[in-house]
């Protein structure tokens, strides 16, 4: 049976469940890399040209683990391309060029990379690049599509799911701070990045909502109410979510990698949007120290409470 490895970055944290299902159906095994760790880390950034996002790294590092790991060996490493996907949206470059990008950093003949291309401006959709994935594995045509039809059903139950947790998040009477999260999921779950973030904020008694966890739908149809122009499928998500739930919640901090091109855009119109409730961002970079950040939640933390009542003098 071959093995398929899994980058735990980027689409990781938006399709796995799509994957699992799929590619299980259809026989394979699968390894995941382990959360991201100091080695992997130190090893994207040895591998990425240092004018690369921190999150697009920590990509490297993964699929570094994965074909340099030798205990877990894989057949394929998975790196999708989704480029464009309808609707006039499109993704930021580095999931248009992942593969390119990867054969071009690792040049070694000890890996074979299986990939699926989204792009809808070639007249390719997801189902369809699916289709073409199961065709290269050489596997029956109604067997891929029952996977994926399952495997896609699965996914948008989960999205369901994490809509109808988070609308109750912001719905909930509680004197708790409830705080949104507005960052790409590869960023916000990221065990570098974004948890210790999260984290923070919850011993410190704050509830966390993301925004990435809200429908897609609605928040895609809130930014463009805002914005028509923006075309950023994931920046569309996370504005949206921004203007649909900032009534409902007592702080908003934006969570972005260094030096991210869409989010430097996305979020300054958010500073300029969004004027009734405290707003930081937290630009995460390599640096491991966390003592900074720390100070900058805490101040966050202490302005809501202030401007809640419970707290006298910041
Ligand atoms: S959107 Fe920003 S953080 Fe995400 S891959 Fe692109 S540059 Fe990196």
């Amino acid at each position: 049976m071959s093995t398929i490895g899994i980058p735990r970055a980027f689409l990781y944290y938006r399709h796995y469940e799509m994957w699992k299902i799929f590619l299980t159906k259809l026989g394979y095994e699968l390894t995941v890399s382990p959360e991201t760790n100091k080695d992997i880390l130190k090893a994207g950034l040895s591998l990425a040209i240092d004018e690369s996002c921190l999150a697009s790294k920590i990509f490297c590092g993964h699929v570094n683990w994965l074909i340099n790991h030798h205990d877990v060996k894989s057949d394929y490493i998975f790196v999708p391309r989704i480029s464009y996907l309808g609707d006039k949206l499109f993704t930021c470059t580095k999931f248009r060029t992942a593969p390119d990008l990867i054969r071009n950093i690792i040049k070694t003949n000890n890996y074979q990379l299986l990939t699926y291309n989204v792009d809808t401006k070639r007249g390719i959709d997801e189902e369809q690049a699916f289709l073409t994935l199961g065709e290269q594995l050489n596997q029956p045509a109604e067997s891929v599509k029952s996977a994926y039809l399952l495997a896609k059903a699965k996914e948008n139950e989960l999205i369901d799911q994490h809509a109808t947790q988070q609308n109750a998040l912001l719905n909930l009477p509680t004197n708790k701070m409830k705080i949104l999260i507005v960052g790409h999921d590869y960023n916000v779950f990221d065990a570098f990045v974004g948890k210790p973030i999260v984290d923070f904020l919850q011993k410190s008694d704050c509830i966390c909502i993301y925004a990435e966890y809200l429908n897609p739908s609605e928040t895609k149809a809130q930014a463009k109410q805002h914005s028509p122009t923006l075309r950023w499928d994931d920046s569309q998500r996370l504005f949206g979510a921004c203007i649909q739930a900032k009534d409902k919640v007592d702080g908003i901090i934006l969570v972005t990698a260094f030096p991210c091109g869409p989010d430097s855009m996305v979020n300054e119109m958010l500073f300029r949007k969004i004027k009734n409730i405290p707003i930081i961002q937290l630009i995460c970079d390599e640096q491991e120290g966390t003592a900074g950040r720390e100070t900058r939640l805490e101040s966050f933390i202490d302005i809501i409470r202030f401007k809640k009542g419970v707290l006298n003098n910041v």
